[in-house]
């Protein structure tokens, strides 16, 4: 910078401040309750970021760590990839016993069956031995697919309905039963739905009432920033640089994808990735590589696009009506975007 350029910036300055100053003033838009504030962290095998806005800094920060601390007990909880949550220590007991159930796992598990039974048993959270036969349970990278008597085998065993029993005793407990070996517990197709749902609640606790949680584009927001709605990018499946879709999403409302794009690998031209069709024993082929759902609970949003992609769009659509308030929009493997009248958002990329 010259001499004379400082010289008139110096002077410059004072003025420049001023008139910031005062049309923020106006407009209200430096006041710290009329800010964005995000925190991201990584947990559940994502980043995953919360936003607030219309919170002073440190009544967001307080309620931001509350629900980060939140999301991590439940991760504690549900993760089969630790071994001492109480996910893992479920699936080490041996079969056909009754275990006791936390009251958080007992709902979620019973929200899920649900949806396993109206979903014909596609969706289906007992998983484990199968996504674990594939490679996809640990972070370990994969590069082929396992030899077919290995998910033949499994194919065999895994039963065809009742993989997962629960009860629930006269004191209102609940305990669950895994019907065979074959059959063990992985939540990855629900879990994060419930972690940004909770995420939700202690901010509302905690007085915010404009967020959005986002674990890695698994998300729900709640009210709006000062009106605006806020804006939701959803990823190309195969131009994965790329926005396909963009919603302008406030309220309440949280919206789900499952992608074929997320967790695969390429073996001789073909695509293997990690949502699995138990009625088959290998990665789902039903002509879809996106669902995104959108609904009032994280949960059911999640599951659901879980289970629209195991059924393929058809199905898949069947079963959306079966949960009024449930949005989709389909990407097919050719690119070719499938959306229901009510799902809030608008299509961009090039088919
Ligand atoms: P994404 O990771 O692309 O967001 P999902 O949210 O649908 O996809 O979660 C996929 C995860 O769900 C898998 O990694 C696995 O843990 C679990 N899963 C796989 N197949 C099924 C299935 N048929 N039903 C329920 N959960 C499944
Ligand atoms: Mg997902």
């Amino acid at each position: 910078m010259n001499e004379r350029w400082r010289g008139r910036w110096k002077t410059g300055l004072p003025i420049l401040v001023v008139v910031i100053l005062g049309v923020a003033l106006l407009t209200g838009r430096l006041s710290p309750r009329t800010q964005v504030l995000t925190t991201t962290r990584m947990l559940m095998g994502t980043l995953v970021s919360i936003s607030t806005w219309g919170v002073p800094p440190a009544r967001s920060d307080r309620a931001v760590n509350r629900a980060f601390a939140e999301m991590a007990r439940i991760e504690d909880v549900m993760s089969s990839h630790r071994p001492t949550t109480e996910v893992s220590r479920i699936n080490q007991v041996s079969r056909e016993t009754w275990i006791p159930l936390s009251d958080a796992l007992g709902q979620l598990l019973q929200q899920g069956l649900v949806l396993t039974e109206r979903s014909n048993q596609a969706f289906a959270m007992g998983l484990e031995p199968l996504t674990g036969l594939w490679g996809f349970s640990s972070d370990r990278a994969v590069s082929a697919p396992p030899p077919s008597s290995a998910w033949q085998a499994w194919l065999q065993a895994y039963p065809a309905t009742g993989a997962i029993e629960l009860r629930e005793l006269p004191d209102h407990t609940r305990q669950i039963r895994l019907k065979s070996a074959s059959v063990g517990l992985d939540l990855g197709g629900i879990a994060k739905g419930y972690a940004v749902d909770q995420a939700i609640a202690v901010l509302r606790q905690e007085g915010v009432d404009n967020a959005i949680v986002d674990a890695g584009g698994d998300l729900r927001v709640i009210g709006s920033k000062g009106g605006e709605p806020w804006r939701i990018g959803l990823q190309h499946p195969r131009q994965t640089d790329q926005v396909a879709a963009v919603s302008l999403l406030q309220g309440d409302m949280a919206m789900m994808t499952s992608g074929d794009y997320e967790r695969f690998f390429l073996h001789e031209g073909q695509r293997y990735h990690h949502i699995m069709d138990p009625g088959t024993g290998t990665p789902a082929q039903s002509g879809l590589s996106s669902v995104s759902v959108q609904g009032v609970g994280g949960s059911i949003a999640h599951g659901l696009s879980t289970a629209i992609f195991v059924l393929g769009a058809e199905r898949g659509l069947a079963l959306l009506k079966q949960f009024p308030g449930s949005e989709a929009l389909l990407i097919t493997t050719e690119g070719q975007p499938i959306q229901t009248p009510g799902f809030v958002g608008t299509w961009l990329a090039k088919p």
